[in-house]
């Protein structure tokens, strides 16, 4: 079975007599056991649900994995992964989700264990990071928000010649475009509130391994910390996950109409995409997935010149996140990244994120360039 197919066509209604086509939400914290000694599959919605069952399966299927653990947001879903390296060392993306960044400095860091920060896309400086005895390595490809591409092939196998593990968050591109435990990595996270939803309606994460023993070790600590996703937010990413492939196959295509537009619009210094020809780095992005997505990213060379074109933009809304429908738009040193002090942030200030919806493409294209025309305007004046 194909993945598209797959999103549709799953285990809905395993040992359910009505055989409902659309997963039921087992909106219940318990379930009753045969006898004092024998005991059903599901005891406690916090450690199991038939709901989030489905879920896990499906999430690890199109991961092309055997386990999955669903948890109620990308961050209680890395923070089970940090849970692996108790007083370890963990090697971390430089360039990184905000939160993530938070995560590891605010907690990870006071509760014992050690992170170094590197520059992934620069394999000399994961080689030094990893001379010293590493538990986990964690990656972003492409990075967010500035598309950056790190080479997943080479850097699972410096990890695995030293006995660390790779984890790979990847949410911004979701298991139809690009899937790391195929490459190599031991374990795939996701903020299924991305892609995988869908529709900006639910927030949830995910933890995806082929290895048993640290799948056993996830759940654990899902079922321990009481994170697990509950029925209902299971229910809307199943649901969203049937349309994956249109909704990506649209956004996509007008993302890359984007791209190349904002490529030779004045006003616009660079462009960070990997579906442009001028990416530096397009041929390892395509030797590792299949499609660069629909976030980007581009520089106007001005904080208060990104800053106007942000405010008069119609279609895209003044929002953190990516993914879903709606198209947004955001200044990543503003929202999403301003956890990271500015001393550590090696973003430029003036950089705007677009995460392309399922909107008509001309409507937005049109959006964009009348809220890119005053800025053509100013760099005519000497
Ligand atoms: C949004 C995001 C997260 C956090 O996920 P939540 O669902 O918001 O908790 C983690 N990693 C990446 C790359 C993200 O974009």
């Amino acid at each position: 079975m194909r993945p598209e197919t797959a999103l549709v066509r799953h285990g809905t209604h395993p040992g359910d007599p009505h055989r409902p086509l659309s997963t039921p939400i087992y909106q219940t914290a318990l379930f009753e056991q045969p006898s004092a000694s024998t005991f059903g599959a599901y005891d406690y919605t916090r450690s199991g649900n038939p709901t989030r069952a489905a879920l896990e399966r499906q999430l690890a299927r199109l991961e092309g994995a055997e386990f999955a653990s669903a948890f109620a947001s990308g961050m209680a879903a890395l923070t089970a992964l940090t849970r692996l390296v108790p007083r370890g060392r963990i090697v971390a993306g430089s360039d990184l989700y905000g939160g993530t960044f938070r995560l590891l400095t605010s907690l990870a860091e006071p509760s014992g264990i050690d992170v170094e920060f590197v520059d992934t896309t620069d394999l000399a400086a994961v080689e030094r990071a990893l001379a010293r005895p590493t538990g986990l390595v964690l990656l972003e490809t492409p990075t967010n928000p500035l598309l950056e591409i790190v080479d997943l092939r080479s850097i699972t196998a410096l990890a695995r010649a030293r006995g660390a593990l790779v984890a790979v968050d990847n949410s911004l591109l979701s298991p139809l475009l690009q899937r790391p435990l195929e490459l190599g990595a031991d374990l795939v996270v996701h903020s299924a509130t991305k892609f995988l939803c869908g529709h900006g309606d639910a927030t949830a994460g995910a933890v995806v391994t082929r290895d048993r023993e640290l799948a056993r070790r996830i759940a654990f600590v899902q079922n321990a910390e009481g994170n697990g996703l509950a029925p209902f937010e299971a229910w809307l990413v199943l649901r969203g996950l049937k349309t994956l492939h249109l909704r990506l196959r649209e956004q996509q295509r007008t993302a890359r109409r984007i791209a190349r537009r904002l490529a030779t619009a004045p006003g616009i210094l660079r462009v960070h995409y990997p579906g442009l020809r001028g990416h530096r780095n397009r041929e390892l992005h395509e030797s590792q997935a299949s499609g660069p997505g629909s976030v980007l990213s581009f520089e106007t060379g001005c904080v208060a010149s990104s800053e106007r074109l942000v405010d008069a933009l119609r279609q895209f809304s003044i929002a953190v996140s990516f993914g879903g429908v709606h198209s947004s738009v955001s200044l990543p040193c503003r929202m999403s990244h301003a956890s990271i002090p500015g001393a550590r942030r090696t973003l430029p200030e003036d950089l705007v994120r677009l995460s392309v919806g399922v909107e008509h493409p001309d409507d937005l294209l049109e959006d964009l360039a009348n809220a890119l025309a005053p800025l053509a305007q100013e760099q005519r004046v000497p």
